[in-house]
């Protein structure tokens, strides 16, 4: 699904963010990538997500190194085959939720007709049907998130990245939105999520952690007995 092989992202200045990083997430995994502020975690993210590319190193997208893409077909892999999900929601305010989740499809390539239908499916599926026409100011935090995570995932995309996703909500809140993020998983979603959060990154199968730029360790507890 993602395969990153020796990737290092050296920043002007010389600020060597990540390390020769390689890390590889298979298709229906669900993995959290922790470490402390400063860690290299947001480059990362940015590399997974072909946000930015690597110094060095390959990024492979379902088998396709994106690190020689021209820049429109870097945005197509992107727009269709990755789900973004931010700690602040990046909702539009003037559009209703329903709105919201369409036009995150906009960059997938959809019609205008099956967005509207792919936005309702992907509402019912976090729950929030009964909130289609809601502004995100007429939602609570809880809400805005599960709009953002039901545009995240519209599209059927091959990998969901969600960086901090609890981190602008309460710790209950927090919970249901890992609980919404697992159960989407459980339905095939593969998904990433990026946290400072010892806790949050302990509620989750696989836990890479990274430090100064490098991976430090990596569990995967998702067959271990309970
Ligand atoms: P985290 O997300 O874990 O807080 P970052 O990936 O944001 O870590 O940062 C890793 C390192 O790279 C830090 O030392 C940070 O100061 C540095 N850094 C991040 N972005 C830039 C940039 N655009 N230019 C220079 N240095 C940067």
């Amino acid at each position: 699904m993602l395969l990153i092989r020796d990737v290092s992202r050296v920043y002007p200045g010389g600020v060597i963010a990540l390390d020769r990083v390689s890390l590889s997430l298979a298709p229906g995994e669900l993995a959290a990538i922790v470490g402390p502020s400063g860690s290299g975690k947001s480059t990362l993210l940015h590399v997974m997500g072909t946000l930015d590319l690597p110094t060095s190193g390959t990024v492979e997208v379902e088998g396709r190194d994106v690190t020689t893409l021209s820049d429109r077909r870097l945005a197509e892999v992107r727009g269709r085959r990755i789900g973004f999900v931010f700690q602040q929601f990046h909702l539009i305010d003037g559009l209703s939720a329903a709105e919201n989740v369409a036009t995150g499809l906009l960059h997938a390539g959809v019609p205008v007709r099956r967005r509207r239908a792919l936005a309702e499916e992907a509402l019912d599926r976090v729950g929030l049907s009964h909130r289609r026409e809601h502004r995100p100011h007429q939602l609570s935090g809880g809400e805005k998130q599960r709009v953002a995570i039901a545009r995240a995932v519209a599209g059927a995309p091959a990998l969901v990245l969600a960086d901090e996703p609890t981190g602008a909500l309460d710790s209950a809140t927090g919970e249901a939105v890992l609980g919404l993020l697992t159960r989407l998983n459980a339905e095939g979603a593969t998904i990433a999520v990026i946290t400072h959060d010892r806790d949050v990154a302990a509620r989750l199968p696989r836990r890479i952690t990274i430090r100064d730029g490098r991976i430090v360790e990596d569990v995967d507890g998702s067959h271990a007995p309970r």
